[in-house]
């Protein structure tokens, strides 16, 4: 069982469609896939219908920014239910507020001498509710001014350069809460990623843990090092939540983050499938998709 529970469409920042998505990992000998875009679960039903289309696992889940002591944190949130509404409410903040900041980062790569307009943007971003600074490389590929998105983000768009405004964020226990509230379960994505190793400390997942249900991590994901996941996987197992493995595919949008480049193990998905189940028993609020495993 080849099983990948991270990747991303053109309904966010990937590069393919949800159906082309599907197919991708069809090809590639997965048996299950998440699609998780970023703070949006648009792509769900199509996705659905692909893989049943293609006869591959298919599990709903969505990628939640998530903000703590000013660090950029991302929740990924498998099987809640998108319309219980105070996560609904909360994902439409964030998402408007991916929106709002562009022209801030806009006229900052502006008085870098970089020529850009929100416009140019947007026209990257058809088709998306949440609009992130992906698109912004894309816009800047498009206009000539870099070769492709990792020149975009090492250049103007990485975490502490010029044309990176961050945008309105869930604090993760809050985020937590709503994605179990909703039937839902969550597992911190990549936490000694990018800059989120900063803040995401054995004891704060402790705390995740303790304090709000956090259900796992994710292990096995190419921000990591060797060490670095041994490491995380011996504090998963020592707070007994579920460590996971996936590639967070962009289409062609991430280099090295090619579909299946990590996997989870089938004992560990099969806790996932016990924890949304007595979630979803639990949150009476809330009607919870169903992932399809043929
Ligand atoms: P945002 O949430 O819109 O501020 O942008 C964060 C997204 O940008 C992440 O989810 C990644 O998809 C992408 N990203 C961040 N850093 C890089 C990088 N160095 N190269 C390529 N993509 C990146
Ligand atoms: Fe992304
Ligand atoms: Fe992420
Ligand atoms: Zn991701």
């Amino acid at each position: 069982m080849r099983i990948d529970l991270h990747t991303h469409s053109n309904r966010s920042d990937g590069t393919d469609p949800v159906d082309v998505l599907i197919a991708h990992a069809k090809r590639d000998g997965l048996d299950v896939i998440a699609l998780t875009d970023h703070d949006t679960a648009d792509g769900w039903g199509e996705g659905r219908r692909a893989a049943e289309d293609l006869g591959i696992g298919f599990v709903p889940g969505i990628e939640i920014s998530c903000k703590l002591s000013g660090i950029s944190v991302h929740l990924l949130g498998y099987l809640p239910d998108p319309s219980y509404q105070p996560l609904a409410d909360e994902l439409a903040t964030v998402r408007e507020g991916r929106t709002d900041r562009l022209p801030s980062i806009v006229a900052r790569l502006n008085e870098m001498g970089v020529a850009l307009t929100v416009d140019e943007v947007l026209a990257q971003a058809t088709g998306t509710p949440s609009v992130g600074r992906p698109h912004v490389a894309d816009a800047l590929v498009a206009n000539g001014t870099v070769a492709n998105r990792s020149e975009a983000f090492d250049r103007f768009l990485a975490d502490g350069r010029p044309g990176h405004v961050s945008h309105y964020a869930i604090e993760p226990g809050r985020a937590i809460d709503l994605v179990c509230a909703a039937g839902g379960v969550p597992v911190i994505a990549h936490p000694w990623g990018r800059s989120s190793y900063k803040v995401m400390t054995a004891e704060m997942i402790a705390q995740l843990v303790s304090d709000h249900g956090l259900a796992g991590i994710e292990v096995d994901h190419q921000d990591h090092s060797p060490e670095s996941r041994t490491a995380l996987r011996a504090i998963a197992q020592d707070l007994g939540i579920i460590y996971t493995g996936s590639s967070d595919h962009h289409g062609v949008g991430k280099i090295d983050h090619e579909l299946g480049v990590n996997t989870t193990d089938p004992e560990q998905f099969q806790r996932l499938l016990d924890v949304a189940k007595s979630n979803a028993a639990a949150a009476t609020d809330a009607t919870v998709p169903e992932a399809y495993l043929p």
